[in-house]
């Protein structure tokens, strides 16, 4: 199936299980539970060029959480194993990065944004946004990156066919997914608050 494709990608390099089901061992491995966090962990997710970037650091900003871009971190410090000649990307060293992850948001309050989702423990999120935009829109902000050809197709072919939405519905519940158009910086401002709003009422599960 399709991909989104950027700078990043995570590819399941290895032989053995695939990469949503590595994630489910590696959660029972944890004790599977969720961990008792004080303020909620918020996943920014979506086709490269939705926004998540610009919303989820509005976000981090409004509602006092920590902003974690993956693919920042990833480059920053260097998580990654090789390159991908024919998506033109880096290759994520998925374990080491997962390793970092679960350091940074153990303790709740952190605002991820990353263009894939099923890699990560499911008890680390307590919301999953999917940001979404409309073709015409999308393709004018990719094109404006300059990316190749290959590259723009696959990210657009990923959005009209909601490759994301349906990764985070297949790994999260469902009741903590949700899908919030990103086409204007009205809708960017309204998404911010609806979700800061969110973020200052959550309480910790019982
Ligand atoms: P992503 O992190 O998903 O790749 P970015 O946040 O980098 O996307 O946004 C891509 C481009 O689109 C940026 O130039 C940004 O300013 C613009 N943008 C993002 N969200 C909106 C929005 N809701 N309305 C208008 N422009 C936006």
């Amino acid at each position: 199936r399709a991909r989104a494709l950027c700078a990043w990608r995570v590819v399941p390099a290895r032989a053995g299980p695939p990469v949503w089901l590595r994630a489910r061992l590696r959660q029972r491995a944890m004790g599977g539970a969720a961990a008792p966090r004080s303020r909620p962990n918020v996943l920014v997710t979506g086709t490269p060029g939705v926004g998540k970037s610009t919303t989820a650091a509005a976000l981090a900003e409004q509602a006092a959480l920590e902003y974690l871009n993956v693919g920042q971190m990833a480059k920053e410090e260097g998580l990654h194993d090789g390159w991908d000649e024919e998506y033109e990307c880096h290759v994520l060293d998925e374990d080491r990065l997962l390793d970092e992850m679960e350091e940074r948001l153990v303790d709740g309050g952190v605002v991820v944004d990353y263009h894939s989702c099923e890699l990560f423990p499911e008890r680390w999120f307590d919301l999953v946004i999917v940001l979404t935009a409309e073709t015409n829109v999308l393709h004018e902000r990719l094109t404006s990156r300059n990316y190749s050809a290959k590259k723009l197709a696959a990210n657009m072919e990923c959005e009209i066919f909601r490759v994301l939405l349906e990764e985070a519905r297949e790994s999260y519940r469902e009741d903590i997914v949700q899908a919030l158009p990103s086409n204007t910086v009205e809708e960017m401002e309204a998404n911010v608050a609806t979700i800061g709003k969110w973020v200052e009422e959550w309480k910790p599960a019982r």
